[in-house]
């Protein structure tokens, strides 16, 4: 297999650097075990962006794009993230992008709770890393980890303070993809962000 790092389009290179924080937990990420996803993938998805970040978006897990490029959000759902980062003024490289499950469940289906489970404790070393001011979870596997029980067309857009950190749940890209008018709601629900950083007007 050619190596994503130099074969991935130029515009995705930058966001295979890693902060020298979290080189340890990648390693140990890469060679991960844990579950029944470590005999499909084609290889782990870590994350991508600095640590320590001030602002955190939390996934589902990676599809097919992703586990050729080892990197999250690289498809179609990718590129409207982008453009919604866009909107409020940031970009893939300032922000830590991750998901609750770093191999790409067969077939993209949804995750299992065991597996999810087991990479529980990546994403709590990831977070602590990060200590950022405000964490989006895109999608309903993300905002469980949060808002056990709840329906995201209640809460989306509806940040919580948990400790130092804004917890806001957010529709995935993907359901915005699916369902036109979920673009709009996800662009008001993104425009609450840089308030919660202290950034907003
Ligand atoms: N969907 C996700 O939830 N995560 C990705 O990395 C890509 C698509």
């Amino acid at each position: 297999m050619a190596d994503p790092r130099t074969s991935a389009p130029a515009a995705l290179r930058p966001l295979y650097e890693v902060s020298a924080c979290a080189t340890e937990l990648y390693g140990e990420i890469a060679d991960c075990p844990r579950c029944v996803l470590a005999r499909t993938r084609t290889q782990t998805v870590p994350g991508s962006g600095p640590l320590p970040c001030d602002l955190v978006f939390v996934g589902e897990g990676p599809g097919q794009r992703e586990d050729e490029l080892g990197l999250p959000f690289v498809g179609r759902s990718g590129q409207f993230l982008d453009e919604l980062l866009g909107a409020i003024g940031r970009s893939r490289r300032d922000v830590y992008v991750t998901n609750v499950v770093k191999c790409r469940p067969p077939a993209n289906r949804d995750p299992e709770p065991d597996e999810i489970e087991a990479c529980r404790d990546y994403l709590d070393r990831q977070l602590e890393m990060a200590k950022p001011k405000v964490v989006a979870t895109l999608g309903r596997f993300s905002m469980a980890r949060w808002f056990p029980g709840a329906r995201i067309s209640d809460i989306h857009g509806r940040e919580v303070r948990i400790g130092e950190t804004w917890i806001i749940p957010m529709y995935h890209p993907a359901a915005a993809l699916r369902n036109g008018s979920l673009r709009d709601v996800m662009k008001a629900d993104f425009a609450r962000i840089p308030a919660l950083l202290g950034t907003g007007s």
